[in-house]
């Protein structure tokens, strides 16, 4: 979008006094004009700055007047400032009495770029950590990699063998720049417990029906590999070790994936009792790899197909059946 030259969002309001009224708002309804409206450093700006006053201020007084927020981003030309400004009102920012709001699709745009989901990562980081391997028990690497915090073991074949990855692959778990800074070099160990914390939260959000970004509906659902062989590494027929994953897809939004079966339902008995018998009952990538080392088989369901996992110190199998219901089996 061209600078200052583009009236078609509604009324130009050149030297408007200041917190004088806004004439009208920007019809916009459609994503691809609303979205077209922030193509200008200035209101990006406005949103950036809208936002730094409600995290740091009272919630009460949240409302920015006209000329404060002019200088908080730095435009002397207030005709300019103004019509930028009224680009925004509608979708992104509420003019109020006391002056200017963020709303909630400027706040959810202000968090994507404070974590850098849009910014560019370049070069490939990996550090050596203190942290086993679940196959084998050898120390594993973390690597940042095109938004992908990658786990791989030093010695054996790993557990995922999907295009891009790095030989001996671990687990893949998507995480913006923001998040991880420069913790490739500072601190592998938090980012590798911070990367699969995050993961088995979400994970278990999606299994009992929730998407952990949007809230909306999920539907997960047991995936069987029907001709699995994982004894040496991750299978041919499905790029995984594992025989059985969930698989989730957010109706709403489509973020999802695949999970181990147990991460989905780790916070229920009787895998939460295993997790802080075994002693790490904070999501981490030690509860992660716990999960992952349960011996684990593929039956026939009540409902489609199964998994069991032989969860240490018990005599019977645990049963997940595929709607997720946990039972004993024999
Ligand atoms: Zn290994
Ligand atoms: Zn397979
Ligand atoms: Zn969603």
């Amino acid at each position: 979008m061209a600078d200052g030259t583009d009236e078609s969002g509604g009324p130009d309001s050149d030297d408007r006094p200041d917190g004088g009224t806004v004439v009208g708002t920007p019809g916009a309804t459609s994503p691809e004009e609303a979205f077209a409206r922030l193509g200008n450093a200035i209101r990006v700006s406005v949103l950036e700055a809208l936002h730094e006053r409600q995290r740091s201020g009272d919630r009460s007084d949240e409302a920015v007047p006209y000329t404060e927020l002019r200088r908080a981003v730095g435009v002397d030309d207030s005709g300019k400032f103004g019509y930028h400004l009224n680009q925004l009102l509608g979708e992104f920012v509420e003019k109020r009495p006391g002056g200017y709001v963020l709303l909630a699709p400027g706040r959810e745009l202000v968090r994507t770029i404070k974590s850098g989901a849009v910014a560019t990562t370049e070069g490939v980081h990996s550090a050596a950590t203190d942290a086993a391997c679940f196959r084998c028990g050898a120390p594993v690497t973390v690597t940042y990699t095109s938004g992908y915090v990658v786990t791989c073991c030093t010695e054996c074949r790993g557990a995922l063998d999907y295009d891009l990855l790095p030989p001996g692959a671990l687990s893949s778990i998507p995480l913006p720049p923001g998040a991880v800074g420069d913790a490739v070099e500072t601190a592998p160990r938090a980012l590798l417990d911070r990367a699969h914390g995050r993961f088995c939260h979400r994970a278990r959000m999606f299994g009992d029906g929730i998407c952990p970004r949007c809230g909306g509906q999920t539907t997960p659902s047991i995936e069987v590999c029907t001709d699995h062989d994982a004894d040496t590494g991750p299978c041919e027929a499905c790029s995984v070790s594992m025989p059985a994953t969930v698989r989730v897809t957010c109706r709403v939004c489509a973020e999802g994936g695949i999970s181990p079966v147990a991460c989905v339902v780790s916070h229920r008995e009787p895998f939460w009792d295993a997790l802080s018998v075994a002693g790490v009952d904070r999501a981490g990538y030690d509860a992660f790899a716990t999960m992952l080392g349960w011996p684990m088989s593929v039956r026939d369901g009540d409902d489609g197909a199964a998994v069991a996992y032989d969860l240490p110190g018990r005599s019977d199998a645990v049963v997940v059946d595929g709607d997720l219901a946990i039972r004993d089996g024999v």
